[in-house]
């Protein structure tokens, strides 16, 4: 087919990469099929729309009494997955009986790339016989790089920290993958790019088998997402799926060898270098820390210095440990690219990081209070606890498996208190009496939205002046909250009752 597209594609999904990818795929001539096991009214309005292109859906139950997620549509040579899908999920496995490719969006963006090249070639070649010459003189160019970004904590921190560096020295970027516009509307978009920075998860690594990034980074690897992934090495199997045939750089993170180990075992084109990236001071090869400053020791354009500077710590927001390390590894892919140090560090500098990320929320009776909501995960959690001493951390939430034997025990130095809240709060609490048991622990024993009030009024009580409250659940907000953005706006609108009430 057009564009080495086959002609009838099923998608697996009705959200938003599942739409995106729907509509992008029929509107360059594909038969596509969308099934979703939902039939609820939302459901229908978006099969509503997407029919009005000329694309089938099929939601809910089917006559047959098979789901629609279960079985393979008729004559499908390709099935496009959503994130969320289980990879067991009957649909793939029909797929996989039948011969036919399993793929995810990430894998259709980069398919797509020279498509996305024809399209705009040919949006100009219409503009300039509409009469608009400015169109048609515009030198055509050819796909963007890729450089690509993964890893267990900082993905989105990290790739909006490239993005900001690249645009500080004049290029033409975006951040996309697992954030923003979906990947394929930006490929096949008008805009078009120098190179992108793509943030891109575990889920969709496995299912993007071609994708050759120009050069990537993993940030970390900690136990996550197991349910879905089946076992740690099948995690970090997908994770390290982001080397394959890298062309310039392999970025990992030297405090974190199995991140390393995932460059060794990967095969990649001939002079892609491996990266480091530490907070120590760097070794050949790497980027890291010298007296406060950012050093790259990996690319030195000046034949005379054995490393260049790119950045002071303090140009980084927040100069957390955690996040220098981010730092680090946008900085290494900027680098790789050809970036000129002065806009790493620009690019730094204009960085704000997104909401409910170690974000300042306010200082009151001298105690400063944090919101790291997107701590979720208990890895999260450590880093942001070990940027702050001495702490009353507030704790608690879904453990979604977790155990926190680990966290207690690297932490207990920080810790000035506890208080906990959530669901399995209980599970914490154990860890803290059996690793920590000279941390006062308050369990408040509530799951209602008001719990979060309450525990910010138990924090400032066991907080003195100089003190942290960091909230860094180390769990997911399910249980009391539609998100981790509305746990953090709860903790920020308490700490604001808090200053209202000592004003
Ligand atoms: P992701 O996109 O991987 O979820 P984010 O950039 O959104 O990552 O950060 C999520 C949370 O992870 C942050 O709030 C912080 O607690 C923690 N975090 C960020 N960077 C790191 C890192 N390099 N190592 C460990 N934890 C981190």
């Amino acid at each position: 087919g057009r564009f080495g597209l086959p002609g009838r594609i099923t998608v697996a999904g009705l959200g938003i990469s599942g739409i995106s990818a729907a509509r992008a795929l029929a509107g360059l001539g594909a038969t596509v099929t969308v099934v979703d096991n939902g039939d609820g009214d939302a459901h229908r309005a978006k099969a509503a729309e997407l029919a009005e292109l000329g694309i089938e859906v099929r939601l809910g139950h089917l006559p047959d009494g098979a789901r629609a997620g279960e079985a393979l549509p008729e004559g499908t040579e390709l099935v496009v997955t959503s994130p969320g899908w289980q990879p067991e999920s009957p649909l793939f496995r029909a797929a996989a009986e039948a011969g036919v490719d399993v793929v995810g969006d990430v894998e259709i963006a980069w398919r797509l790339r020279g498509a996305g090249v024809e399209l705009r070639a040919a949006r100009r070649v219409a503009a300039a016989d509409a009469g608009e010459d400015a169109e048609a003189e515009r030198a055509p160019a050819g796909p963007a790089e890729w450089l690509a970004i993964t890893g267990t904590n900082g993905k989105t921190t990290t790739t909006q920290m490239l993005a900001s560096i690249l645009k500080a020295a004049g290029l033409k970027t975006a951040a996309v993958g697992n954030i923003g516009t979906p990947i394929i509307d930006v490929v096949l978009g008008e805009e078009e790019y120098d190179v992108l920075a793509v943030e891109l998860s575990s889920y969709q690594l496995h299912w993007a088998p071609s994708l050759r990034a120009h050069s990537a980074a993993v940030l970390n690897l900690a136990p996550d997402h197991l349910d879905w992934h089946g076992t740690m090495e099948a995690y970090a199997a997908d994770k390290g799926r982001i080397y394959e045939g890298n062309t310039v750089a392999c970025v990992y993170n030297v405090a974190d060898p199995a991140t390393e180990k995932l460059v060794e075992n990967a095969d990649v084109e001939e002079g892609c270098r491996a990266i480091g990236f530490t907070l120590g001071a760097p070794g050949p090869s790497m980027l890291g820390v010298v007296d406060g400053i950012l050093v790259d020791r990996a690319f030195v354009e000046n034949r005379q210095k054995n490393a260049q500077e790119l950045a002071e710590v303090e140009d980084v927001n927040p100069p957390a440990p955690h996040n220098i390390a981010n730092a680090l590894a946008a900085a290494a892919l900027a680098r790789a690219f050809g970036v000129a140090p002065r806009a790493v560090r620009d690019g730094l500098r204009d960085f704000r990081p997104d909401a409910h990320r170690v974000a300042y929320v306010d200082e009151v009776a001298g105690v400063t209070y944090i919101d790291d909501s997107k701590a979720t995960n208990t890895h999260a959690a450590e880093a942001s606890l070990a940027a702050f001493e001495p702490v009353v951390w507030i704790a608690g939430g879904l453990a979604k498996g977790a155990t926190f034997e680990e966290l207690v025990r690297n932490s207990r130095k920080q810790l000035r208190a506890v208080v906990l809240i959530g669901a399995d709060r209980a599970l914490i609490a154990e860890a803290l009496a059996r690793h920590a048991p000279e941390v006062p622990v308050v369990d408040l024993d509530r799951t209602d939205t008001g719990a979060m009030l309450a525990a910010v009024r138990e924090a400032a009580r066991l907080a003195e002046p100089g003190d942290t409250v960091l909230l860094a659940p180390a769990c997911a907000s399910m249980d009391m909250f539609a998100n981790y953005n509305k746990r953090g706006d709860a903790f920020a609108d308490a700490v604001r009752e808090l200053a209202a009430e000592a004003a």
